[in-house]
């Protein structure tokens, strides 16, 4: 059997081909163009390398609710030439195979929860801080959607009164927890890119805070086992020890049964690829759902 997975994002695609045991057999990145010669490209991929199922995750937001009629389509973007695009209708057509879809980071959570940092656990969080702040949610051993899919990046959180920000960079909300944390806010906020902001910059005690708000709001509604943080922004790995300390402090000594906040809040153990093996899980689900 073959597993064929697309990781999709705004700037490229990540296509790949394994086996039943998740061995990648062969790989391809393309960039994200205009959908039809993007799609085109894929498809061509697909058609050299022939799968029996395909996963997908893709940057949102998707319509994931199976009864709908865009059931499978990427909805309101902000990257406006794939708005109400079709993607896993084209796939299926195109392939004629069993796929699935979710968000790249529910897929991403999914990889993380089935052989990564959260491997055993039936509860976790995959969050990604980069250009966009992204979340995976994992409960209770299922991906959770609802009335449309996790949509933590946009969590409100409480700026803080010596935030040099006066406005956070989310068009819709300003002060939500990717207008306030993600890669383009701290590059708004201090005019020069996180990377190249040294570890004892005041920028990184602030974003560890914002963080920590989104930490203990994590902890105090869906109570994740483990909190995978990925992403640019996180490959400053000093951020973590202040994530933690943060955390403790907002969490006030409550919730007694935390005892070791750094094994609760960790990177991803498959980065950079969670979302792309999350996304050969999906085909692999997709496969044994048509057995
Ligand atoms: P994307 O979210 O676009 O898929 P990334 O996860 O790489 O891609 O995030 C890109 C964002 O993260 C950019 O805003 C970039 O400035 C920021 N970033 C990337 N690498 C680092 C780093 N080492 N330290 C801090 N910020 C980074
Ligand atoms: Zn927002």
């Amino acid at each position: 059997m073959r597993i064929g997975a697309v990781e999709a994002g705004g700037t490229k695609m990540v296509l790949a081909v394994a086996d039943e045991k998740m061995n990648i057999l062969k790989r391809e990145t393309i960039p994200t163009l205009m959908p039809s010669e993007t799609m085109e490209a894929m498809i061509r991929f697909f058609q050299a390398h022939p799968v029996d199922a395909l996963g997908v995750g893709s940057f949102g937001p998707l319509d994931l609710n199976p009864a709908s009629e865009t059931y499978g389509y990427i909805t309101k973007t902000p990257k406006l030439a794939w708005c109400d695009y079709p993607l896993l209708p084209r796939f299926r057509e195109a392939l004629g195979v069993p796929c699935l879809m979710d968000t790249d980071v529910n897929a991403a959570a999914l990889c993380e929860a089935e052989m990564g940092a959260a491997k055993g656990l039936k509860n976790c969080v995959y969050v990604t801080v980069g250009t966009g702040i992204g979340a995976g949610v994992y409960c209770e051993g299922n991906l959770v959607h609802g009335l449309m899919h996790p949509e933590w990046g946009h969590m409100l959180l409480a700026p803080r009164a010596d935030d040099p920000m006066k406005e956070g960079v989310c068009p819709y909300h300003k002060g939500c927890l990717e207008g306030l944390a993600s890669g383009p806010a701290i590059e708004r906020r201090w005019g020069v890119k996180g990377k190249d902001l040294p570890p004892d910059h005041p920028a990184w005690e602030l974003e560890a805070h914002y963080l920590a708000q989104l930490c203990v709001t994590a902890l105090m509604t869906i109570s994740p086992e483990k909190i995978i943080l990925g992403g640019g922004v996180m490959g400053q790995s000093h951020l973590f020890p202040m994530i933690h300390k943060e955390t403790e402090r907002l969490l006030g000594g409550y919730l007694s049964c935390v005892k070791d906040v750094s094994s609760l809040i960790v990177p991803p153990s498959c980065y950079p690829d969670s979302g792309l093996i999350g996304s050969l899980l999906l085909a692999k689900k997709a496969w044994e759902a048509n057995q």
